[in-house]
């Protein structure tokens, strides 16, 4: 059903489902928000970025990634030739823990089935690329280490899950920045890849039709 959606039909589906969010009464952390931060981008992007949870900035102006780590994940799709409208950024929760700590199992279960499912359906993005422990989560092994799997594909369901450090953690350490460009770098080849698996394989030309003489 949603293969078939074109780009108005996913943004409005889209939409309705920010409206959704920003009205949900579900979990304790509707109760300290300022604005819910559903998310932004491209309907029908081919990269999905997700986050853990809004901080302080995104939930003042219910944007995803708009204070440090965003203008830091801003810089990093720049220097791939990728700007924000170029891709969709999300996050697993939409609504800002307090004192911006680490969001609890049962928000995350609360709010990954009703939101960030629905909007990976309609964007059905090729690449998802987490952004730290918690989206990792969703998606790779409970035990997995981000130290040890990030820049590693997954080829799952259609599509490639492409765990990354969160920015916020780069920026607390810069040793990882060299990691970290390393793996916004092979994002482009696996954009790459995709494009040449979705060439049309070139046929055969016809054999010329044998003419009968009679
Ligand atoms: N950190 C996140 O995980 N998400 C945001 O939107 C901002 C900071």
């Amino acid at each position: 059903m949603t293969e078939s959606m074109n780009l108005d039909e996913r943004r409005a589906a889209l939409e309705a489902i920010a409206q959704e969010i920003r009205g949900c009464p579900r979990c304790p952390l509707s109760t300290g928000r300022t604005n819910a931060v559903p998310g932004t981008g491209r309907p029908d992007a081919d990269i999905m970025f997700i986050g853990e949870a809004p901080g302080y900035h995104e939930d003042q102006q219910g944007l995803p990634f708009v204070g440090a780590s965003g203008q830091y994940l801003t810089e990093l799709l720049a220097k791939i030739g990728l700007s924000r409208s170029d891709v969709y950024i999300t996050n697993v929760v939409k609504c800002r823990p307090p004192g911006n700590r680490d969001p609890l199992p049962a928000e995350i279960d609360t709010c990954v089935p009703l939101y960030l499912q629905r909007q990976i359906a309609i964007i059905q993005p090729k690449i998802i690329a987490t952004l730290g422990r918690f989206s990792m989560a969703l998606f790779f092994d409970k035990n997995a280490r981000i130290s040890k799997i990030h820049g590693q594909p997954r080829r799952a369901d259609g599509r490639i899950y492409y765990p990354i450090f969160h920015p916020a953690a780069v920026l607390r350490n810069p040793n990882l920045r060299p990691a970290m460009e390393e793996d916004f770098k092979r994002m482009l080849t696996l954009i790459k890849e995709l494009e040449a698996a979705a060439q049309p394989v070139d046929e055969e030309p016809p054999k010329p039709r044998q003419l009968s003489l009679f």
